[in-house]
């Protein structure tokens, strides 16, 4: 996500640093997507959701098959689902904070959430129950417990409403953002069962990669610009059928309006797609274009991006921008081709690609790892197009300035954060801000100081080819700078991660 009020005044100065420098790049087609994505699929869960969008209700009717396999050695007696859309039934527990609701509801609140009318598994009805902060937890006990390399059938029916929110989840004037919607299998790692709520701050998610069939029956005069490939669209009185694939992504998120417009273009073998609201297209036309750019540049430098297609989608949305699998959402008003944001967040959000969405992370308890490294990508990715100079200016109008704001903070107000605290320790976005994105992009800049510029990219490639379609931790970076450098840099990430300075 990226969500940056102090950083919109800081970059105003930007854009006219960066307009004349623009660089023409030509669109190489080298090679089809990767042939991993294929094996990286064996052996993950399958889920296969129809959904049908009712956009006058804003509803989706859903049934929804999960194809479970227990890929860890213990038996479980229970499985436990998130189920997100419940954070947005309560006004009182909704995930944005008071200061955000009016942007968040600017007709009044309006309540989300997911009924639940049908649960069984392999065949047959199950106890479960839902419980959790916005009873937002699925837990479903298991007649007999999986063993390891088993797999459990999981049949649910239901019902979700769309909140007239524009946040992540919800819809607006012109689109429907139907993001977190599905209830999704917890992630059990080395802490055990994973079942936080929707926090107000950061991105709170942590998932698996897993395979998607997702069928979406919606009116006609709908497009969806979704996660998956769409394999088929069927005509069917009055409605389109979309059938979507996905293979070893984390999430599915899509976004419908009856308005889209679309363009493409492919850049290394891969479709950028730029779906924009009408008397927009310049708008996206630079989106398209900045990320192509980016895919190019980050393909280069971190490694290949494994999926066919990354959809750009302007969405009515008050947050900057949001990263899915192959999907990102960019709030509608940035849609000016002169607005300094469009590119650096349309970037930004491009760089999750890789770290969010092929190399995943605990985003609650590691949120710095994937996000103070796309930020750090956004810098390199002006640097790499537009030269040093560029790539210096916007690390130190947006890092050295938040520098700047956080040390103020520090010794004035006595706010102190570390940069590796989980995302439920903020209390404000502008602090998380300062913290997660800039003191931990700052990190990553010393790293590259003093391990030298290509043998920076070397670990960053390491790190990826290494921990692609699974989730690291900050261990697994660590090693990745040992392999590349023969040295241990466990007290240099140490010392930076628990230090409550800059
Ligand atoms: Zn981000």
């Amino acid at each position: 996500m990226d969500v940056k009020a102090l950083r919109r005044f800081i970059l105003a100065i930007l854009a006219c640093l960066l307009g004349a420098g623009l660089l023409c790049y030509g669109i190489a087609v080298r090679q089809g997507p990767d042939a991993q994505l294929l094996k990286a699929s064996t052996g993950l869960s399958w889920y296969r959701i129809a959904a049908v969008f009712d956009p006058e209700q804003a509803e989706l009717s859903c049934t929804q098959t999960v194809e479970y396999r227990n890929n860890h050695d213990v038996n479980f007696d229970k499985l436990y689902f998130h189920l997100y859309p419940n954070a947005f039934r309560d006004e009182k527990r909704v995930p944005f904070f008071a200061e955000e609701k009016l942007k968040a509801y600017p007709n009044g609140f309006s309540p989300g959430w997911i009924d639940i009318h049908q649960l069984m598994v392999n065949g047959k009805p199950v106890k479960f129950n839902i419980g959790g902060y916005s009873s937002d937890i699925l837990t479903i006990i298991l007649d007999t417990p999986l063993s390891p390399s088993q797999k459990a059938i999981i049949n649910m029916a239901y019902t979700v409403k769309l909140p007239n929110s524009l946040g992540r989840f919800g819809y607006g004037q012109h689109t429907f953002n139907v993001t977190n919607w599905y209830p999704i299998v917890c992630v059990y790692d080395h802490t055990g069962w994973n079942t936080d709520p929707y926090y107000p701050v950061g991105d709170p998610f942590y998932s698996d990669v897993a395979n998607y069939q997702v069928e979406i029956k919606a009116p006609s005069s709908y497009t969806i610009a979704a996660t998956g490939k769409a394999i088929e669209v069927k005509d069917e009185e009055g409605y389109k059928v979309w059938n979507f694939k996905a293979l070893a992504v984390r999430d599915f998120a899509w976004v419908a309006s009856r308005d889209f417009e679309v363009l493409s273009r492919s850049v290394d073998g891969i479709m950028v797609y730029s779906y924009f609201l009408p008397g927009n297209r310049d708008g996206g036309e630079k989106a398209l274009e900045c990320a192509a750019a980016a895919i190019e540049i980050f393909n280069s430098r971190f490694g290949r991006y494994p999926y066919s297609h990354l959809a750009v989608v302007q969405s009515d949305f008050f947050v900057g921008g949001m990263e899915y699998p192959c999907l990102v959402m960019i709030d509608k008003n940035l849609y000016n081709p002169e607005h300094q944001w469009l590119e650096y967040v349309t970037v930004h959000e491009t760089a999750h690609q890789w770290w969010y969405a092929v190399v995943g992370n605990d985003q609650i308890d590691e949120a710095w790892l994937d996000e103070a490294l796309t930020e750090y990508s956004t810098v390199l990715y002006y640097e790499n197009r537009y030269g040093e100079d560029v790539g210096k200016q916007v690390y130190d109008q947006v890092i050295a300035n938040g520098k700047c704001s956080y040390l103020q903070n520090y010794y004035f107000q006595g706010i102190r954060h570390t940069i590796d605290q989980p995302v439920y320790k903020f209390t404000d976005w502008l602090t998380y801000d300062l913290v997660v994105y800039g003191k931990g992009a700052s990190l990553f800049n010393e790293l590259r100081q003093a391990v030298g510029h290509q043998k920076f990219y070397d670990i960053l490639q390491r790190y990826y080819e290494d921990n692609k379609f699974k989730n690291a931790t900050a261990a697994q970076l660590m090693k990745a700078c040992e392999e590349i450098t023969g040295k241990s840099w466990n007290d240099f990430f140490r010392k930076r991660l628990k230090s409550l300075n800059w």
